[in-house]
């Protein structure tokens, strides 16, 4: 079992000619209310993927499709705590150029407490693994604790806090980062500079970067099960070509795709591959949630 410990949040997606101006009323001819948060999509990717997925967070208690939508995708939402704090949610600007202009509201994400992550972990045996992402609260004494009970962590730190990240590398068994996130943490503005650095600056650790269309980096001082090695590991996947046409939730299915299929009993390799071939078919579709394939989908893209 993989216990994320993510965001759900709602997106309010209004398209516009131009962002609101200050002491502007704008009527918008377009809305749409979808389903995000890194961690609902991570989930989702996951179930997708065949993983047995529990995810742990908060709501507010009125957003019941929510739960059904999440369940009806494979999520198990038994650890979702239904409150009295308004469900995350995010009101997004999209203008002509197809840029966006976004307030996040945290709300319910960051309700967690500790008797809840006390509670969920107390489930958990080895074997299992505690995903995180960067937007929900908690996050050190989670991953404390998921190391007392022996359980893996991954932790996919977005969006990217590098004081955060640095405290808590220690717990971490396979850290996700993007490009950005990469170059935030080690602190230089250029990517061969930080994939050089990074394997130096963090020997213990296992990393996957995701490199967006050029595919991804991995490297560890450590085996892909946590089991310390003699010698380095390095690899480098390329990402499949293909005509990208939106490439929200590509992280996020890659991470669940990739953790599917380690929990799966595959490699690395194989795993890196399998992932690769899951967003490559997301970012060929409008959307988040939605534009991510089922493990059917992807077995048939890696048999053409
Ligand atoms: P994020 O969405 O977190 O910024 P990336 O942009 O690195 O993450 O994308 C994650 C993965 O999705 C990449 O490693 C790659 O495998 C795949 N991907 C992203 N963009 C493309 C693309 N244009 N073509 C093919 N694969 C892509």
């Amino acid at each position: 079992t993989i216990y994320n410990f993510g965001s759900i949040n709602l997106d309010h997606l209004y398209q516009l000619d131009h962002f609101v101006r200050p002491g502007e009323t704008m009527a918008s001819n377009s809305y749409q209310c979808l389903l995000g948060g890194k961690g609902a999509n991570q989930s989702v990717a996951l179930a997708k993927a065949g993983a047995r997925v529990k995810h742990v967070g908060a709501i507010h208690h009125s957003d019941q499709a929510i739960i059904k939508q999440l369940e009806s995708l494979g999520v198990d939402t038994d650890l979702i705590n239904q409150i009295d704090v308004p469900t995350g949610h995010a009101i997004i600007q999209l203008n002509k150029e197809a840029e966006n202009s976004i307030i996040l509201y945290q709300g319910a994400n960051h309700a967690l407490t500790e008797e809840q992550v006390d509670q969920v972990l107390s489930q958990a045996t080895a074997g299992d693994w505690v995903l995180l992402q960067n937007e929900t609260n908690l996050i050190e004494y989670t991953m404390r604790k998921a190391q007392e009970h022996g359980v893996k962590v991954a932790f996919n730190p977005a969006p990217m806090d590098a004081e955060l990240t640095k405290k808590v590398l220690g717990f971490v068994d396979l850290l996700i980062v993007n490009e950005v996130e990469a170059m935030d943490l080690i602190g230089t503005s250029d990517i061969d500079s930080t994939i050089a650095a990074f394997p130096k600056a963090y020997p213990e650790l296992a990393v996957l970067m995701t490199l967006g269309k050029a595919g991804v980096c991995y490297f560890s001082g450590k085996e892909s099960d946590g089991k310390k090695s003699t010698g380095e590991e390095k690899l480098f996947v390329k990402a499949f070509s293909v005509k990208a046409v939106d490439t929200t939730a590509a992280g996020d299915t890659f991470i669940g795709f990739c953790l599917a299929s380690l929990m799966n009993g595959d490699d690395i390799a194989q795993s890196i591959t399998r992932a690769c071939a899951a967003s490559a078919i997301c970012v060929t579709r409008l959307g988040a949630a939605s534009s991510i394939p089922t493990q059917d989908e992807v077995t048939a893209f890696l048999a053409n």
